[in-house]
């Protein structure tokens, strides 16, 4: 065709009436109440990335990065690893941002299409609120943190035994390197999971610990320290009742005969007791799972990996390991 309406043009002009009346659409059209909610809610986002919750986190992070520089020097430090990020820890940079963002609520819904908020809004009213909690508000404190390290220590144990769960845990334990923010690399259909198994748990321990101000800051530090390289063991208190940063390295690491050891989250006791510690002398100077599918591809892919593999694994069936680089 020639002249001014030529073929090209004639193209362009119906891209942009397509463009305007999307545009339209999406201002005016019945769309306008989900774009309407969508922004509103960003905007209460707000609200949660200035919140105490994050600053705590934030302080307790830092904290970690600067004992690290300090104790390893700046080369070896998880500052250092997140200024010159490898693959595998710029994942961990967006799942922490996300969750400072206060964006793991909105991650979790997508990834678990819904099933996790749906089960939890059908289950949570019947529960009894509360039936387990003790009046004595420091009591309180030590019961609700003990109980609930004891249900995540069989809750992690059954991430790594039952195979579905640990196609999703593995997500985690992807990570080939340590820089303390290692610790929010979690995918939101493991976030998923974990909230639904922590329902009734929580329901019936009653209130949180997050109202412990200086409580809230030792955690952050400790699950920080626990992903960071320092070699520190704690002595006496991270051989019996703390878990110490060489305890979760051993944890993380691809050596045979410390897989499946340390499944402790704060208090390594349940390790002692249920015969899951590792008391060799070896201590793994890298992390990294076998047969790693992660850190090859974009993070994209890896995000949609992980709930792919779970699915095969549900149904019986051995996720591909894709071949090594
Ligand atoms: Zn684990
Ligand atoms: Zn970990």
């Amino acid at each position: 065709m020639s002249g001014w309406f030529s073929q090209n043009r004639a193209r362009n002009l119906l891209a942009l009436l397509v463009l305007l009346a999307v545009a339209a659409f999406l201002a005016f059209g019945p769309t306008q109440t989900v774009l309407d909610k969508a922004t509103r809610y960003l905007i209460t986002r707000k609200d949660v990335i200035l919140s105490e919750h994050t600053a705590i986190s934030v302080f307790g992070m830092a904290v970690v990065l600067g004992l690290e520089v300090v104790f390893l020097g700046w080369r070896q430090s998880s500052l250092y690893r997140l200024l010159h990020p490898t693959h595998s820890t710029v994942v961990d940079i967006v799942c922490y941002l996300l969750a400072l963002c206060g964006l793991s609520g909105v991650g979790i819904l997508i990834f678990s299409l819904g099933l996790a908020d749906l089960v939890i809004k059908l289950v949570d009213p019947w529960l009894p609120h509360g039936l387990l909690a003790v009046k004595n508000p420091l009591l309180q404190l030590v019961w609700f943190l003990v109980a609930v390290d004891f249900v995540k220590y069989w809750i992690h144990f059954l991430q790594h035994k039952w195979k579905a769960w640990w196609e999703l845990h593995k997500f985690h334990h992807a990570a080939e390197e340590f820089n303390a923010i290692t610790t929010a690399r979690d995918h939101p259909t493991d976030d998923a999971t974990l909230a639904v198994a922590l329902l009734i748990p929580l329901a019936l321990l009653g209130g949180t610990a997050d109202q412990f101000l200086l409580l809230s800051v030792l955690l952050a530090m400790h699950s920080g320290l626990t992903h960071s390289m320092l070699p520190w063991n704690f002595g006496w208190l991270g051989r019996w009742v703390l878990v110490s940063p060489i305890t979760h390295r051993i944890h993380h690491s691809d050596l045979p005969e410390q897989f499946d050891k340390n499944f402790g989250m704060i208090f390594i006791i349940w390790d002692r007791i249920f015969g899951t510690y590792y008391d060799g002398n070896l201590i793994n100077p890298t992390v990294n799972v076998a047969d790693n599918p992660y850190n090859r591809h974009n993070i994209v892919w890896d995000y949609l990996e992980c709930p792919k593999r779970f699915l095969l694994a549900l149904v019986g069936r051995k996720p591909a390991v894709p071949p090594a680089e």
